[in-house]
Protein backbone atom coordinates (compact mmCIF):
# COMPACT_ATOMS: atom_id res chain seq x y z
CA UNK A 1 0.00 0.00 0.00
CA UNK A 2 1.27 3.42 -0.61
CA UNK A 3 1.76 5.88 1.83
CA UNK A 4 -0.75 8.10 0.84
CA UNK A 5 -3.47 4.89 1.34
CA UNK A 6 -2.37 4.80 4.93
CA UNK A 7 -2.29 8.19 5.46
CA UNK A 8 -5.62 8.12 4.53
CA UNK A 9 -5.73 5.30 7.53
CA UNK A 10 -4.53 7.94 10.38
CA UNK A 11 -7.12 10.09 8.78
CA UNK A 12 -10.22 8.53 8.45
CA UNK A 13 -9.61 5.50 10.89
CA UNK A 14 -13.27 6.55 11.77
CA UNK A 15 -15.59 6.27 14.17
CA UNK A 16 -18.20 7.19 11.30
CA UNK A 17 -20.61 9.01 13.48
CA UNK A 18 -20.81 11.84 11.25
CA UNK A 19 -21.50 10.05 7.92
CA UNK A 20 -24.23 7.84 9.94
CA UNK A 21 -25.83 10.67 10.97
CA UNK A 22 -26.74 11.59 8.06
CA UNK A 23 -27.22 8.04 6.84
CA UNK A 24 -30.34 8.06 9.67
CA UNK A 25 -31.57 10.86 9.11
CA UNK A 26 -31.73 10.16 5.47
CA UNK A 27 -33.45 6.42 6.11
CA UNK A 28 -36.99 5.28 7.55
CA UNK A 29 -36.35 4.09 11.38
CA UNK A 30 -38.53 1.20 11.89
CA UNK A 31 -41.08 1.11 14.79
CA UNK A 32 -40.51 2.95 17.70
CA UNK A 33 -36.70 2.47 17.49
CA UNK A 34 -34.15 4.14 19.65
CA UNK A 35 -31.30 6.32 18.20
CA UNK A 36 -28.76 4.32 19.62
CA UNK A 37 -30.36 1.17 18.25
CA UNK A 38 -30.44 2.66 14.49
CA UNK A 39 -26.51 3.66 14.73
CA UNK A 40 -25.38 0.33 15.84
CA UNK A 41 -27.74 -1.13 13.27
CA UNK A 42 -26.43 0.94 10.74
CA UNK A 43 -22.77 0.10 11.56
CA UNK A 44 -23.73 -3.96 11.47
CA UNK A 45 -24.90 -3.46 7.98
CA UNK A 46 -21.54 -1.81 7.22
CA UNK A 47 -19.65 -4.49 9.20
CA UNK A 48 -21.60 -7.35 6.81
CA UNK A 49 -20.32 -5.78 3.88
CA UNK A 50 -17.28 -5.19 4.27
CA UNK A 51 -15.43 -7.89 2.53
CA UNK A 52 -12.51 -9.98 4.76
CA UNK A 53 -9.42 -10.95 3.53
CA UNK A 54 -8.89 -14.42 3.28
CA UNK A 55 -8.11 -16.06 6.73
CA UNK A 56 -5.11 -17.96 6.11
CA UNK A 57 -3.46 -14.93 4.69
CA UNK A 58 -0.33 -13.63 5.69
CA UNK A 59 -1.74 -10.07 5.75
CA UNK A 60 -4.11 -11.58 8.28
CA UNK A 61 -1.95 -13.37 10.80
CA UNK A 62 0.72 -10.30 10.51
CA UNK A 63 -1.98 -8.03 11.53
CA UNK A 64 -3.55 -10.73 14.34
CA UNK A 65 -0.61 -10.92 15.98
CA UNK A 66 0.26 -7.42 16.05
CA UNK A 67 -3.33 -6.92 17.63
CA UNK A 68 -2.39 -9.51 19.84
CA UNK A 69 0.48 -8.22 21.12
CA UNK A 70 -1.50 -4.61 21.79
CA UNK A 71 -4.01 -6.41 23.72
CA UNK A 72 -1.70 -8.30 26.26
CA UNK A 73 0.72 -5.59 26.87
CA UNK A 74 -2.01 -3.30 27.84
CA UNK A 75 -3.99 -6.03 29.39
CA UNK A 76 -6.75 -5.57 28.23
CA UNK A 77 -9.53 -7.76 28.58
CA UNK A 78 -12.86 -6.47 27.50
CA UNK A 79 -14.63 -7.74 24.86
CA UNK A 80 -12.66 -6.64 21.39
CA UNK A 81 -11.91 -7.85 18.21
CA UNK A 82 -9.72 -7.39 14.48
CA UNK A 83 -11.43 -8.20 11.30
CA UNK A 84 -8.93 -7.99 8.36
CA UNK A 85 -10.46 -7.00 5.01
CA UNK A 86 -9.77 -5.72 1.83
CA UNK A 87 -11.89 -3.09 -0.10
CA UNK A 88 -10.81 0.67 0.15
CA UNK A 89 -11.50 0.92 3.99
CA UNK A 90 -7.92 1.03 5.85
CA UNK A 91 -8.77 0.62 9.55
CA UNK A 92 -11.88 1.99 11.60
CA UNK A 93 -13.70 1.01 14.85
CA UNK A 94 -17.77 0.06 14.68
CA UNK A 95 -20.11 -1.14 17.56
CA UNK A 96 -17.91 0.09 19.82
CA UNK A 97 -15.75 -3.12 19.86
CA UNK A 98 -15.02 -4.43 16.39
CA UNK A 99 -11.87 -3.11 14.64
CA UNK A 100 -11.34 -2.98 11.12
CA UNK A 101 -8.13 -2.95 9.48
CA UNK A 102 -7.11 -3.46 6.05
CA UNK A 103 -4.97 -6.29 4.62
CA UNK A 104 -2.80 -3.67 3.09
CA UNK A 105 -1.56 -2.62 6.52
CA UNK A 106 0.27 -5.46 7.07
CA UNK A 107 2.82 -4.85 4.24
CA UNK A 108 3.83 -1.47 6.69
CA UNK A 109 6.80 -1.53 8.76
CA UNK A 110 5.16 -3.26 12.49
CA UNK A 111 5.20 0.56 14.28
CA UNK A 112 2.89 1.68 11.83
CA UNK A 113 0.73 -1.58 12.29
CA UNK A 114 1.10 -0.98 16.06
CA UNK A 115 0.01 2.84 16.45
CA UNK A 116 -2.83 2.22 13.88
CA UNK A 117 -4.04 -0.60 15.58
CA UNK A 118 -3.61 0.87 19.04
CA UNK A 119 -5.42 4.50 17.79
CA UNK A 120 -8.65 2.11 17.26
CA UNK A 121 -7.90 0.05 20.45
CA UNK A 122 -7.84 3.46 21.75
CA UNK A 123 -11.17 4.38 20.61
CA UNK A 124 -12.74 0.49 22.17
CA UNK A 125 -10.96 0.86 25.71
CA UNK A 126 -12.14 4.32 26.34
CA UNK A 127 -15.57 3.89 25.65
CA UNK A 128 -15.94 5.80 22.65
CA UNK A 129 -19.10 4.59 20.90
CA UNK A 130 -20.82 4.53 24.21
CA UNK A 131 -19.62 8.64 24.91
CA UNK A 132 -20.99 9.44 21.56
CA UNK A 133 -24.27 7.42 22.16
CA UNK A 134 -25.09 9.48 24.71
CA UNK A 135 -24.97 12.74 22.57
CA UNK A 136 -27.30 11.27 20.30
CA UNK A 137 -29.35 9.78 23.05
CA UNK A 138 -29.60 13.88 24.58
CA UNK A 139 -30.80 15.62 21.33
CA UNK A 140 -32.95 12.44 20.00
CA UNK A 141 -34.45 10.96 23.35
CA UNK A 142 -37.24 9.06 21.79
CA UNK A 143 -38.28 7.33 18.54
CA UNK A 144 -36.28 8.09 16.00
CA UNK A 145 -38.73 10.58 13.74
CA UNK A 146 -37.85 12.54 10.32
CA UNK A 147 -39.14 15.42 11.67
CA UNK A 148 -37.61 15.78 15.14
CA UNK A 149 -34.12 14.81 14.05
CA UNK A 150 -34.30 17.05 10.95
CA UNK A 151 -34.85 19.55 13.44
CA UNK A 152 -31.78 19.37 15.85
CA UNK A 153 -29.69 17.69 13.44
CA UNK A 154 -27.50 20.71 13.05
CA UNK A 155 -27.22 21.26 17.16
CA UNK A 156 -26.49 17.24 17.21
CA UNK A 157 -24.17 17.53 14.07
CA UNK A 158 -21.93 19.97 15.82
CA UNK A 159 -21.79 18.40 19.52
CA UNK A 160 -20.82 15.25 18.06
CA UNK A 161 -18.17 16.62 15.72
CA UNK A 162 -16.39 18.41 18.27
CA UNK A 163 -16.41 15.27 20.49
CA UNK A 164 -15.43 13.23 17.92
CA UNK A 165 -12.36 15.63 17.46
CA UNK A 166 -11.14 15.05 21.11
CA UNK A 167 -11.88 11.22 20.57
CA UNK A 168 -9.08 11.51 17.67
CA UNK A 169 -6.92 13.28 20.27
CA UNK A 170 -7.60 10.54 22.83
CA UNK A 171 -7.08 7.52 20.80
CA UNK A 172 -3.99 8.88 19.65
CA UNK A 173 -2.51 9.76 22.95
CA UNK A 174 -3.79 6.08 24.06
CA UNK A 175 -1.52 5.47 21.19
CA UNK A 176 1.34 7.25 21.56
CA UNK A 177 1.52 6.03 24.82
CA UNK A 178 1.02 2.31 24.26
CA UNK A 179 3.90 2.73 21.48
CA UNK A 180 6.82 4.58 23.97
CA UNK A 181 5.43 1.86 26.75
CA UNK A 182 6.51 -0.80 24.42
CA UNK A 183 10.10 1.07 23.99
CA UNK A 184 9.40 3.39 20.66
CA UNK A 185 10.28 7.11 21.01
CA UNK A 186 8.00 9.97 21.23
CA UNK A 187 9.55 11.87 18.50
CA UNK A 188 10.07 8.37 15.86
CA UNK A 189 6.13 8.06 16.95
CA UNK A 190 6.07 11.55 15.85
CA UNK A 191 7.93 11.05 12.35
CA UNK A 192 6.22 8.40 11.85
CA UNK A 193 2.57 9.97 11.76
CA UNK A 194 3.62 12.16 9.44
CA UNK A 195 5.30 9.50 6.93
CA UNK A 196 1.66 7.91 7.32
CA UNK A 197 0.35 11.00 5.65
CA UNK A 198 -0.76 12.60 8.65
CA UNK A 199 -0.83 16.71 7.31
CA UNK A 200 -4.16 16.07 6.38
CA UNK A 201 -7.00 19.46 6.53
CA UNK A 202 -9.47 19.20 9.26
CA UNK A 203 -12.78 17.43 8.75
CA UNK A 204 -16.20 16.69 10.58
CA UNK A 205 -14.89 13.23 12.15
CA UNK A 206 -10.85 14.60 12.17
CA UNK A 207 -8.85 17.48 13.35
CA UNK A 208 -6.22 18.87 11.37
CA UNK A 209 -3.13 16.92 10.99
CA UNK A 210 -0.90 19.46 12.54
CA UNK A 211 -2.92 20.00 15.00
CA UNK A 212 -3.11 15.77 15.77
CA UNK A 213 0.92 16.40 15.46
CA UNK A 214 1.48 19.10 17.81
CA UNK A 215 -1.11 17.11 19.98
CA UNK A 216 1.33 14.30 19.96
CA UNK A 217 4.49 16.02 21.11
CA UNK A 218 3.45 17.54 23.95
CA UNK A 219 0.56 14.54 25.49
CA UNK A 220 1.66 13.01 28.52
CA UNK A 221 2.98 9.78 28.72
CA UNK A 222 2.47 9.24 32.28
CA UNK A 223 -1.10 7.71 31.79
CA UNK A 224 -0.63 3.87 31.73
CA UNK A 225 -3.28 2.73 28.95
CA UNK A 226 -4.16 -0.24 31.23
CA UNK A 227 -4.95 2.18 33.97
CA UNK A 228 -6.98 4.32 31.14
CA UNK A 229 -8.54 0.86 29.61
CA UNK A 230 -9.80 -0.15 33.73
CA UNK A 231 -11.32 3.09 33.99
CA UNK A 232 -12.99 3.29 30.46
CA UNK A 233 -14.60 0.10 31.64
CA UNK A 234 -15.63 1.58 35.15
CA UNK A 235 -17.96 4.27 33.99
ZN1 LIG B 1 -9.78 7.44 15.23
Amino acid sequence: MASASVGLAVERCVMRWIVLLAFFLCAHASGDEGIVEVLLRSQQSRLDALPLAPPDSDAVRTLQSAFSELLHFNGVDQPVELRVIEGETVAETLRGRVVVANAALAQQPHAAQLFILAHELGHVVQGHQEEMGAVFQKWVPGAVVQEHTDAVAPMLGREASGLAHRQEFSADAYALRTLCAMGYERDDVVAMFLRMGGMHQATATHPAGAKRVMALRVAPLDEAPAVASVLARAH
